[in-house]
């Protein structure tokens, strides 16, 4: 509850969550209204939405970098470093992995290509070349310092911020002002982000409006199927995966959880950027009381490489397009479906769009035809925003399961020298 002390202002009634909502429903909106003129939505409302995203962007990468090397440096001890990162790798893998079976099952019970009749003719798509499983690790570690933060490519971002968070440690009372320094210019972006933060529902708006009236209807119906699936699959990720694993590691209500994640759910639909709902994500999780040690570390990581909501998708189009061009996928094709989602969802950006170009090497590892990615490219946004809205979630979820296994662990230690 905030303090009454102060006058509040009109539109400080409402909470962010709110306003967030009132914006998305006043964008879906203005968005059907200018069904007819897509090209307004698109030169007059798309900006607002694009200045945001850039504000965003600009204070993402600084906020990563200071906040891990900072998470790093208060561990000070490897082994709790070490124990942080192996729960949440682990809690990555097992809810992705689940993920891309649930997709797998209800694409295959609910016969998603079913009554999807194909026309050679519309297949236009330029195969992008999906990156190899060694070229993504490679990948991971950068051979420049600032380059990585120049491009945001995240997961690099990440393992610079790792290093020189032991180099910190290492270095000890000779590091001292750089640990100052480091904490302080935290605490400077948590509080550049949360000015932006402010502004998030103008950014909503922004952005959804043009989505929704470049996507009328005639986009949509002959695909809705497969939006039906992958948005119930989706569905049953949040409500069954992650509430079981919340209520089962961190122990707290399920409802709970997703009130506290509202906004973050808001958002992430709108904008369909993990990167981009991460300030917003790491803000719920605090006021959900999770240690700042432990999102601040996990989050940053889930928008990078836990990607629930891309997986489903992946599993879900690859039984669309198998089902569209004729193909039976065999028992050992599906599971080869499952590990290369899984794989292709940790190489997935966590930008608009990106969950599409690594559809293309899901494929190629079952020699489906990578054209299938054009089907399925006309109602790529309106994927995009559920499975972004799942990636957020989860991330979230194990940051919460986490937080609890680090408490218990050390409520256990505590006991035993008592
Ligand atoms: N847009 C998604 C995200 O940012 C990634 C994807 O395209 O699947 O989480």
């Amino acid at each position: 509850a905030e303090s009454t002390a102060a006058p509040r202002r009109w539109y400080r009634r409402l909470s962010l969550t709110t306003w967030i909502f009132i914006a998305l429903v006043l964008g879906i909106l203005a968005g059907l209204g200018l069904q007819g003129a897509p090209e307004v939505a698109e030169t007059y409302v798309k900006p607002l939405g694009t200045i945001f995203l850039n504000l965003i962007k600009m204070i993402v990468v600084p906020l990563v970098l200071f906040s891990i090397i900072a998470g790093v440096v208060s561990l000070q001890d490897v082994r709790k470093v070490g124990a942080i990162g192996g729960k949440t790798i682990l809690l990555y893998l097992a809810t992705t992995a689940c993920a891309v079976t649930l997709g797998l099952v209800f694409a295959n019970v609910m016969n998603v290509g079913a009554g999807y009749s194909l026309d050679s003719g519309e297949l236009a798509y330029e195969a992008q070349a999906a990156p190899s499983l060694i070229d993504t690790i490679v990948g991971i570690f950068p051979s420049n310092f600032f380059q990585p933060m120049a491009d945001a490519t995240m997961l690099q971002v990440i393992v610079i911020a790792v290093v020189f968070g032991f180099g910190i440690i290492a270095a000890g009372p000779k590091a001292r002002v750089v640990v100052d320094f480091v904490e302080a210019m935290s605490e400077v972006c948590i509080q550049i982000m949360r000015g932006i933060l402010l502004v998030a529902p103008i950014g909503v708006f922004g952005l959804i409006a043009p989505v929704i009236a470049a996507n009328g209807p005639d986009v949509l119906l002959p695909l809705a199927w497969l939006v039906a699936v992958a948005y119930v699959a989706m569905a049953c990720q949040i409500t069954v995966v992650y509430s079981a694993l919340v209520k089962a590691l961190a122990r707290r209500s399920p409802l709970g959880f997703l009130r506290g994640e509202l906004p973050v759910i808001g958002f992430a639909f709108a904008s369909a950027s993990s990167v981009g709902s991460l300030p917003l994500n790491m803000e719920c999780a605090e006021k959900m009381g999770v240690s700042k040690e432990v999102y601040s570390f996990v989050l940053p990581l889930g928008a990078t490489i836990n990607m629930d909501g891309t997986a489903i998708y992946q599993g879900v189009c690859a039984i669309f397009i198998a089902q569209v061009f004729g193909v039976e996928l065999t028992l050992g094709q599906q599971l080869t479906v499952v590990l290369t989602s899984v794989l292709a969802s940790i190489g997935t950006a966590g930008v608009p769009g990106s969950g599409m170009i690594m559809l293309a090497m899901v494929l190629q590892s079952v020699g489906l035809p990578v054209e299938g990615v054009a089907l399925v490219a006309g109602v790529d946004r309106i994927l995009d925003m559920a499975r972004t809205t799942v990636n957020v979630t989860g991330d979230a979820a194990v940051a919460q399961c986490v937080d609890a296994l680090q408490r218990r662990a050390a409520a256990r230690r505590a006991r035993r020298a008592a």
